[in-house]
This record gives structure tokens, C-alpha cells and sequence, in this order.
């Protein structure tokens, strides 16, 4: 699904700042990734980069086949749209909406299409409040769930375009450890279902339920083996 090759990603010019050196990943549809390394270390340039929010300096990223420098803006922000996700440490929930008017808010602004209407997009937000385990929390407000189950209502919202990648910057950052497992049980399921994910995290509770592991040390990404 993912392949890096020879990414560099620099940033000004005196001095420049190397936030990605000769980065070489490949990541398998399904497989569950976890990129751990110290503040500054270009973890977040990574993640910005597989999710098109962000271009190489020079080198090339190939996402399903396509070399994405190729892209113009506007195929790129529509394979942004209908191939990946995002999670962030903070779940960005609006405080005044409920969970599934939150989760179905992923598509206001886009284009109505024919099953995209409003009932469609309930019936959607539903299913994918459902699949995250939180059918038991439609009408509820985020500050009656807990963090995890916040987290969860975040994913949901990610999972309304049916992304292939996931891209994830410090999702247990804000938890405890009951609700990092429930956020992790979620990962395991949605990679079950072969769902791409890449997880940034510090947490070795986290990396150690990955699939595989890379570390990321002032640019320079190298394979954990374990
Ligand atoms: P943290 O764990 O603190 O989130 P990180 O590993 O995510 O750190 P990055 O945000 O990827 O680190 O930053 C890597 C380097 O690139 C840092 O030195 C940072 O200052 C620099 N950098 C990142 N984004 C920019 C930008 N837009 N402009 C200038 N420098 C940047
Ligand atoms: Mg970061």
C-alpha cells in the first residue's frame, strides 16, 4: 500500500532542518505499524507525509501504485479524502454535538451524492459508531464518555470516508490504561479487517501490539527487530 523511497524533507535553508533522511518504508495493506523516537525526531513529518499533508524535499512515496508526486492539489486532497484517515492525540469532538451528530459532521461539507443525504449519513455515522463499539452512545454528548470512549467516537468519525490507511499521532496519548487497551482492541480489530495502520507513539504498551516496529531518530528511520 505504502512504499518510501529515499525520502528527505527539509525544512528553511539556514541552517536547514533534515526532519526525514533517506527514509525507505514499505508498509503492507493490513499491517499494523508503530513508529516510535524522541520529540523532534520527524515522527509527525512521517505521518504528514503518508497522509499527503505534507511532500518529500526529494525522494518519491508511492500510495496503492500511484508515485503521489505526480498528483496535482486536487487529486491529491480527493485521495486524501477517500484513502486516509486521521487520529491525533486531542480527539477534536465539538462539546455541544452529540457523538453520532460528530461523527456524521466528517461529510457536511462534502458534495451530497446520491445515499449521502442526511439519512444516509445517520445511517452511516451509526454503522460506524457500531463498528468502534459505541452503539450504545448515539445521543450522547462527548462529556458524558470516557476518554477512550471519546477516542473511539474520533476513530469512528475517520472511519466514515472507509479509509484504507489509518494514520494515528499519539491516540493514547490522553488515556489511562484501561482506555489505551480499548483503543488498542479497536486497532487489532480494524487491522483484522485489513485496515493499513501507522501509530506514532512513545508508549511501549502501545508499539509492543504492532505488527512491527520503526524508530525514528533525528530523521533517520531504522526496523526494530524484537
Ligand atoms: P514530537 O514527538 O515532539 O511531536 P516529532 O518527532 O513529531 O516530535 P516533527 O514534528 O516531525 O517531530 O519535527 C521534526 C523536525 O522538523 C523538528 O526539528 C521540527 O522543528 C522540524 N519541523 C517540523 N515541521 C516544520 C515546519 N513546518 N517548519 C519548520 N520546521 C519544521
Ligand atoms: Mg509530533
Amino acid at each position: 500500500v505504502i512504499r518510501l523511497v529515499s525520502v528527505d524533507r527539509t525544512f528553511g535553508s539556514e541552517p536547514p532542518v533534515h526532519a526525514l533522511r533517506d527514509v525507505n518504508l514499505a508498509v503492507r495493506r493490513g499491517e499494523h505499524l508503530s513508529v516510535v523516537g524522541p520529540s523532534g525526531s520527524g515522527k509527525s513529518t512521517l505521518l504528514n507525509t503518508l497522509g499527503l499533508l505534507d511532500s518529500p524535499t526529494s525522494g518519491s512515496y508511492w500510495l496503492d501504485g500511484v508515485e503521489t508526486n505526480t498528483l496535482g492539489d486536487l487529486e491529491r486532497t480527493s485521495l486524501r479524502g477517500s484513502r486516509i484517515g486521521f487520529v491525533f492525540q486531542s480527539f477534536h469532538l465539538l462539546p455541544y454535538r452529540t457523538v453520532d451528530e460528530n461523527v456524521m459532521l466528517a461529510e457536511a461539507y462534502r458534495r451530497p451524492r446520491p445515499g449521502r443525504g442526511r439519512a444516509g449519513r445517520r445511517a452511516r455515522a451509526e454503522e460506524a459508531l457500531d463498528r468502534v463499539g459505541l452503539a450504545h452512545r448515539i445521543g450522547f454528548r462527548p462529556d458524558r464518555l470516557s476518554g477512550g470512549e471519546r477516542q473511539r467516537a474520533a476513530i469512528a468519525r475517520a472511519l466514515m470516508s472507509e479509509p484504507a490507511l489509518l494514520l494515528c499521532d499519539e491516540p493514547t496519548g490522553n488515556l489511562d490504561s484501561e482506555n489505551t487497551e480499548s483503543v488498542l482492541d479497536l486497532f487489532d480489530r480494524l487491522s483484522r479487517q485489513g485496515m493499513t495502520l501507522v501509530v506514532i507513539t512513545h508508549e511501549e504498551a502501545v508499539s509492543v501490539r504492532a505488527d512491527r516496529r520503526v524508530r525514528i531518530s533525528d530523521g533517520r528511520l531504522t526496523e526494530e527487530t524484537r
